[in-house]
C-alpha cells in the first residue's frame, strides 16, 4: 500500500500555550500526523511518496470558488484588519437564522458566512498545508485510479466537516469528497464510507442531491455530539440524491459489538450500490481513550474493522479525518490499514 504523505501539514500548526501558559488544549495538531506516519513507517506498511500537485481545477469540482478565493485570501485580510501580531484568525459573528445571508466585504463578515464554529483557526499556513492534503488525496486516487489495490492519504488538516461553501471541524477542503468526485469524473462508480466519530456533514452535503455518490456515514448521535445540526437517521438524500445518503448515528459509549453491527449495515449498503471504488474517511477520534470522545473502541477493534472493510473487496482510496489520542493514534490507525490489507 503506498502512503501519501507531505510535511506541509506542519504549516497548519494553532498555539498551544502563550507567554508559556497552556491554553485550552489543542487537539488537531501536527503531532498527529507524525505519530500515524512513524507508525505506519515501523510496521513497514507500505512505500511513504509525496503528492503529485494537481491544482485547483478538482477542488472547484466541490467547492465553491467563492470558499477558495477567501481561503486563499482570508488570512492577510484578516491579519491588515486586525494587526500583524494576529498568529489565528476566527469568526467572531455569523450569519444565524434571522439575519441576512450575505458576506458583505468586511473579513470579519467573510469569515463568520464561510466558517461554523470556533475550533478552525485560520493561519499563514492553513492555505499551503490544506492544498496539500488535498494532493495527497488526489494521488491516492490516481494511484487506484491506475490499479492499485488501496491507497493511504495522510491529509492534515482533516476534510470531512467541510461542505461545498462553508468550512469548520478542523477541516477547510474536503480530501475525501474531492477524490471522490475525481474519479468521477474518470468514470468511477464511486461510495464514500466515512468512520470518523463524528458526521460527515460536508460530505453529505456535496453529494446529497446526487445517485452518483453514495454517502454513508456512522457515527456518534448529533443529539449529543458536533456537529450537532446534521447527521441524523432520517437524512436520506434529496431529489435524485434520495435514499443515497445513510447515517448511522450511534449511542453514547458504543463499543465493537454495537459498532460492528452499524459497520454490517453500512458496509451492506455499499456493496448494494456497486461501487468500483471505495473511498474510506478514516477516523480514529472512536477510540475509547480520545480526548474529545465517548465511544469505546479498543486498539484491538481497528484491525478487526480493518478487516471488516477489506472484505468488501474493493480498491481503496483511504483518507486521515480525525483521531487525537496523540499515544495511541499511530497504533491504531496501523490497525486498521492493517486489518484492510489482511487477504
Ligand atoms: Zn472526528
Amino acid at each position: 500500500m503506498q502512503i501519501i504523505y507531505s510535511p506541509a501539514h506542519r504549516r497548519h500548526a494553532v498555539a498551544t500555550e502563550f507567554d508559556g501558559v497552556k491554553l485550552i488544549p489543542a487537539y488537531e495538531v501536527p503531532e498527529r500526523a507524525e505519530a500515524v506516519l512513524q507508525a505506519l513507517s515501523d510496521r513497514r506498511l507500505g512505500a511513504i511518496r509525496s503528492p503529485e500537485p494537481f491544482g485547483l481545477g478538482p477542488v472547484a469540482r466541490v467547492h465553491d470558488q467563492a470558499l477558495i478565493r477567501f481561503l486563499e485570501t482570508a488570512f492577510a485580510k484578516f491579519v491588515k484588519k486586525h494587526g500583524a501580531d494576529v498568529r489565528e484568525a476566527y469568526p467572531s459573528s455569523w450569519p444565524a437564522r434571522r439575519l441576512r445571508q450575505v458576506p458583505g466585504e468586511d473579513i470579519d463578515g467573510v469569515m463568520g458566512y464561510f466558517c461554523f464554529d470556533t475550533a478552525t483557526p485560520l493561519l499563514d499556513g492553513t492555505w499551503t498545508a490544506a492544498r496539500e492534503a488535498v494532493d495527497c488525496a488526489l494521488t491516492a486516487a490516481q494511484l487506484v485510479d491506475q490499479g492499485a489495490a488501496h491507497a493511504f492519504a495522510l491529509c492534515r488538516p482533516p476534510g470531512h466537516h467541510a461542505a461545498s461553501d462553508l468550512y469548520g471541524g478542523y477541516c477547510f477542503f474536503n480530501n475525501a469528497a474531492i477524490a471522490a468526485q475525481w474519479l468521477r469524473d474518470r468514470g468511477r462508480r464511486v461510495a464514500i464510507l466515512d468512520v470518523d466519530y463524528h458526521h460527515g456533514n460536508g460530505t453529505q452535503e456535496i453529494f446529497y442531491q446526487r445517485a452518483d455518490v453514495l454517502s454513508v456515514s456512522i457515527h456518534a448521535d448529533p443529539n449529543w455530539a458536533f456537529p450537532h445540526f446534521l447527521g441524523f437517521a432520517d437524512e436520506r438524500g434529496e431529489g435524485a440524491g434520495e435514499g443515497f445518503n445513510l447515517n448511522v448515528p450511534l449511542p453514547y459509549g458504543t463499543g465493537w459489538d454495537s459498532y460492528a453491527q452499524a459497520l454490517d449495515t453500512a458496509l451492506a449498503k455499499v456493496a448494494a450500490f456497486g461501487p468500483e471504488v471505495l473511498v474510506l474517511a478514516l477516523g480514529l477520534d472512536t477510540f475509547g481513550h480520545d480526548p474529545i470522545s465517548k465511544f469505546r473502541l479498543q486498539t484491538e477493534d481497528y484491525l478487526r474493522m480493518g478487516e471488516t472493510i477489506g472484505k468488501l473487496g474493493l480498491p481503496m482510496v483511504v483518507t486521515m479525518e480525525g483521531g487525537y489520542a496523540l499515544g495511541q493514534l499511530g497504533e491504531i490507525t496501523a490497525n486498521a490499514l492493517e486489518g484492510l490489507l489482511t487477504p
